[in-house]
């Protein structure tokens, strides 16, 4: 048991005390734990790392996204002073080449406060050190709650997947928590808490309520969609780029990766990404409840080409060489080719605004 990891440990022996814990908590633990946390303790990006987002793919990706914000506010009427929010920017890289490209909209630029939800320590240095060169300082928050209200375009690409997900499991006698618990010979199994969630079944979309037993279905607590509904319905717009389903569905979606290969979700915890689909119509419904109009989901593809980024690379490589050509080439076909490898299927870009601005950018039929 000693080359345990101290979060192993910590975990181990809460639930010897209090029983078998939710997949959420376990989870939650895992990625966000304030010593021990996945994204806590690390820089998961990149080829040396865990995963590659679409804005470490390619420059265009922040550059098309900087652009997107920028004519959000001005069908918001050009407010003075605005907030950019980005959840969850990783390294950065989204937001530097998001500023870099709105230097052609300088009003916009003016106008702005950068503002930045991160829990992680060492990602606010990282994110400091890439945006530092944009001459903005951004300000750092540990949740969109915190952040003053007031006109705000949000962004949000791969935070939503990490947010943890309940799991529930049908049975005969209805839906129960699926839970982490340890096996006689003390490694982490999955299973279920005895009695089902009461008054649970109104939470379980109409269709999937005569799902067979056994059955899985996931969730995400509302209170994310809620307030970005809140902002954005009074002079606001907001994009959630994530990798998901466009309907809610039956199926378990947690995984675990590290080093750019599947892991056990089970296996040393903390030290590999968790994630689950982000069901985009729970999140809609979610924000549209509180006033925000919604647009799509729509396919990454779809959307990136719509905002130009065929264009984009063309006038690029103008300016490369034949090498960087062919880099400008593969990044355009992984952001939007659909297959199993490519990322222009499987993720989905859901808009949210308030609903007098009417259909934003990308999303007019
Ligand atoms: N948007 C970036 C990074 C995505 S990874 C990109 O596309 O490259 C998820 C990001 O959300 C990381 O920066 C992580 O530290 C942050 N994060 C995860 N859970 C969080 C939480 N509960 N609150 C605030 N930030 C969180």
């Amino acid at each position: 048991m000693d080359n345990l990891s101290p979060l192993e440990k910590e975990i181990r022996r809460t639930i010897a005390a209090t029983g078998p814990m939710p997949v959420a908590t376990y989870i939650s633990l895992c990625l966000t734990h304030s010593q021990y946390g996945y994204y806590v303790t690390r820089d998961p990006f990149g080829a040396s790392g865990d995963f590659t987002t679409s804005p470490e793919v390619s420059q265009m990706f922040g550059e098309l996204i900087g652009l997107w914000a920028a004519a959000a506010w001005q069908m918001m009427g050009s407010p003075q002073p605005a907030r950019l929010i980005e959840l969850g920017p990783g390294r950065g890289t989204m937001m530097r080449d998001a500023l870099r490209a709105v230097q052609v909209v300088p009003d916009f630029r003016d106008a702005i406060s950068v503002e930045m939800v991160e829990i992680s320590p060492v990602l606010r240095d990282l994110q400091r050190n890439m945006i530092v060169d944009t001459g903005i300082m951004p300000t750092w928050y540990e949740s969109l709650a915190d952040v003053p209200s007031g006109p705000c375009i949000i962004l949000a690409n791969e935070f939503v997947d990490a947010l943890p997900v309940h799991q529930v499991v049908k049975q005969a006698d209805g839906w129960h928590e699926r839970v982490i618990g340890l096996n006689a010979s003390g490694k982490f199994v999955f299973g279920l808490a005895p009695e089902p969630i009461e008054h649970f079944l109104p939470m379980v979309p109409r269709p999937l309520r005569d799902a067979p037993t056994g059955s899985i279905f996931e969730w995400r607590p509302d209170n994310l969609a809620f307030e970005i509904g809140r902002r954005v319905r009074d002079n606001g717009a907001a994009l959630i780029i994530d990798y998901g389903h466009v309907e809610s569905a039956i199926g378990d979606t947690l995984q675990a990766i590290g080093h750019h290969a599947f892991a056990d979700p089970l296996e040393a915890p903390g030290t590999v990404d968790l994630t689950a689909h982000v069901d985009f119509r729970a999140f809609g419904q979610a924000a549209e409840s509180m006033g925000a109009a919604i647009y799509g989901p729509i396919e990454q593809s779809e959307f990136l080409l719509r905002l130009g980024i065929a264009e984009r690379a063309e006038s690029l490589k103008m300016r490369a060489t034949p090498e960087q050509a062919a880099q400008i080439d593969a990044a355009l076909t992984r952001l939007t080719r659909g297959s199993r490898t490519g990322m222009g299927q499987l993720f989905k870009v859901l808009a949210l605004g308030d609903p007098k601005l009417g259909p934003l950018p990308g999303f007019e039929t």
